[in-house]
């Protein structure tokens, strides 16, 4: 067996990098130790979280908005198994979907794990054993990421768990400890927060989703103990006793060294990060050179060895499916001769909590630091007419942008359906436009969307609502 390319994995990286590549007339396969395509993302990711977030929201919903809306239905009841049962139907809509797409576009897949004896050598290890060799001009690894473990902390996936066990929960626990405020941590604590647990989330750092903007950040925080959210920042889990009879005492102490204190728990999620994922690979067998566990790569996705490419979590930037899926696209087109390219500038990155949190470009701290200036336009959801009528008015949209050119360096969007609205800003800065563009720019009304026009108006004080 012979390809022009093996991609290995096949989550958001490597299947879209497989399609591309057929649709360019090369001959490929990939490789997927899982049962189905997908990845993390369709698999135990973005997909299964969001239905669960959808599910849970609505359950909110109908319990606090219906009524103001003037739809009784009474107090709404759990059914989580049903709600599981929606969870696991979307990520099967998703992931055959994807072994229809590899299908459609002629790609052949192997299943088993791949391992790199050489260059333009993949070996697959079928769970029986057995294995087959496949030759290829060019190799992509797209083997993503799995959860960071805490030091000294046992995961059962049962007690104490990592993001695949918390969205597989059987019944809602009384008290959720999160370990890590990052985008995952929040993310799956809303999801319980909402179906009734008490979520208590202990952070190392002094502020929550690090890396977001400060301000953003902050607002953020406040609505979520608005609704029932405990932090303990500046705060370390050392130990995590689980008890014969069910749950478990985590110990707390100071980040900075101090007093320790204990948590009870019903589950304990542990969410402290993703680290890239090259066990079995064999990269010192073939001589692919990592740093900290990531594949190095160069500005054109080349590992160290000729015809060894990486992509996706497994690679350096922000562990994301579409920047993944950009880079998938970007490698395919670079093998086919063409001339790939992913603008690390303009990833968007979201929060699918409510409000949603969304994000583009620099922050203020990041502006600050690099010792840019620049100016701030900022409209609040309270201000906008559709946010009122859907009674989502939480949060604002930011609008950064530099004082001597008035291009747009970043936006920062706290509020309802943020992750749909911070798409314009996304083109925007992908064609290097200025707030006085996204100001100028016919925005329907009545539209969420004016916020972000509103705030971009406000950028030069002319907002017209506020
Ligand atoms: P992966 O999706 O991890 O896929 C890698 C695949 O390679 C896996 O299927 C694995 O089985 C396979 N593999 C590994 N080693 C081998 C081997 N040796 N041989 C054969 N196969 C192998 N990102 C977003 O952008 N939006 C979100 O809303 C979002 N939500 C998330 C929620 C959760 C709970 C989690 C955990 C992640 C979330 N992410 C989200 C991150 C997103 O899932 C990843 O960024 C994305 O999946 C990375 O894609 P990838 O193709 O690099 O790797």
């Amino acid at each position: 067996m012979s390809y022009d390319l093996v991609v290995i994995g096949t989550g958001p990286g490597g299947y879209v990098c497989a399609i591309r590549a057929a649709q360019l007339g090369l001959k490929v396969a990939v490789v997927e130790k899982r049962a189905t395509h997908g990845g993390t993302c369709l698999n135990v990711g973005c997909i299964p979280s969001k239905a669960l977030l959808h599910a849970s929201e609505m359950f909110e919903e109908a319990g606090h908005t219906f009524e103001k809306l003037g739809i009784v239905v009474g107090k709404p009841k759990l059914d989580l198994k049903a709600m599981m049962a929606h969870k696991q139907e979307t990520i099967d809509a998703n992931v055959n979907g994807v072994g229809f797409l590899l299908k459609k576009n002629k790609i052949d897949a192997f299943r088993g794990t791949a391992s790199i004896p050489a260059a333009g050598k993949v070996v697959v290890t079928a769970e029986d054993g057995k294995t087959q060799e496949i030759e290829t001009k060019n190799i992509v690894i797209a083997t993503g990421s799995e959860s960071a473990p805490l030091p000294g902390v046992t995961i059962d996936e049962k007690t104490v768990v990592t993001s695949t066990g918390a969205l597989e929960i059987g019944s809602v626990p009384k008290e959720l400890v999160v370990v890590g405020a990052g985008v995952i941590g929040l993310e799956i604590g809303s999801v319980w927060a909402r179906l009734g647990a008490k979520v208590t989330v202990v952070e190392f750092l002094d502020r929550i989703l690090p890396g977001m903007d400060g301000e953003v950040a902050k607002q953020f925080q406040r609505i979520l103990e608005k609704q029932g959210f405990t932090f303990q920042l500046g705060s370390k889990v050392t130990k995590v006793d689980v008890a014969k009879k069910g749950g478990a005492t985590v110990t707390v102490e100071p980040a900075a060294g101090g007093e320790a204190r204990t948590l009870n728990a019903d589950i304990v999620l542990v969410a402290i990060g993703r680290r890239p994922n090259t066990d079995g690979l064999g990269l010192d067998k073939a001589g692919v050179a990592t740093e900290r566990g990531r594949v190095v790569i160069d500005d054109h996705f080349k590992t160290n060895v000729a015809g060894i490419y990486a992509i996706g979590d497994v690679v350096r930037g922000p562990m994301l499916a579409h920047k993944a899926e950009d880079e998938g696209v970007a490698v395919a087109e670079i093998i086919a001769g063409k001339a790939g390219h992913v603008n690390y500038d303009a990833i968007p990155g979201i929060v699918y909590t409510a409000p949603e949190v969304a994000a583009i470009g620099k922050t203020e701290e990041e502006l600050k630091a690099a010792g840019v200036a620049y100016k701030i336009g900022k409209f609040p959801f309270t201000a906008n007419g559709r946010a009122r009528a859907i009674r989502h008015t939480e949060g604002f949209v930011k609008v950064l942008a530099d004082a001597a050119t008035d291009r747009v360096l970043g936006c920062h969007i706290i509020g309802p359906h943020a992750g749909d609205l911070i798409a314009e800003v996304t083109v925007l800065m992908e064609f290097g436009g200025s707030s006085e563009d996204l100001a100028r720019t016919c925005h329907a009304h009545p539209t969420l969307a004016e916020a972000v026009k509103e705030a971009a108006m406000a950028v030069e004080k002319r907002q017209i609502h506020m």
